[in-house]
């Protein structure tokens, strides 16, 4: 019985580590860069580490928001995840939970 939690529980992590990881193929910075070129080569996060801007849950966002703080294209950043609905990682310096406050108004 133990033995089968056990491989439920290892089936399950396995599971959820793909899941990140196929997030971060599909939704990375160089794929937010690609599909903006109007500002690509302005964005701060193109010569940092990509990993910051998405964090795992309950990671620290501190280091990628301190980084578009300083960004010059950050309301186009935050507009073009507004309207592409990005529901993953941090964008024109807000988390994903701070944007879906900010599009219903909270
Ligand atoms: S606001 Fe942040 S995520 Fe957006 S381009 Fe600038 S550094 Fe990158």
């Amino acid at each position: 019985m133990a033995d089968t939690l056990f491989r439920a529980a290892e089936a399950e992590a396995e599971a959820a580590l793909a899941e990140r990881n196929r997030v971060h193929e599909n939704v990375s910075v160089a794929d937010l860069l690609g599909n903006a070129p109007e500002w690509q080569e302005r964005a701060h996060c193109s010569q940092t580490d990509p990993e910051a801007f998405f964090p795992e849950k309950g990671g620290s966002t501190r280091m990628a928001k301190r980084i578009c703080k300083r960004c010059e294209v950050k309301d186009e950043c935050l507009e073009y995840a507004l309207v592409h609905d990005e529901r993953f990682g941090i964008w024109g310096g807000m988390s994903e939970r701070e944007r879906r406050k900010m599009k219903h108004g909270m």
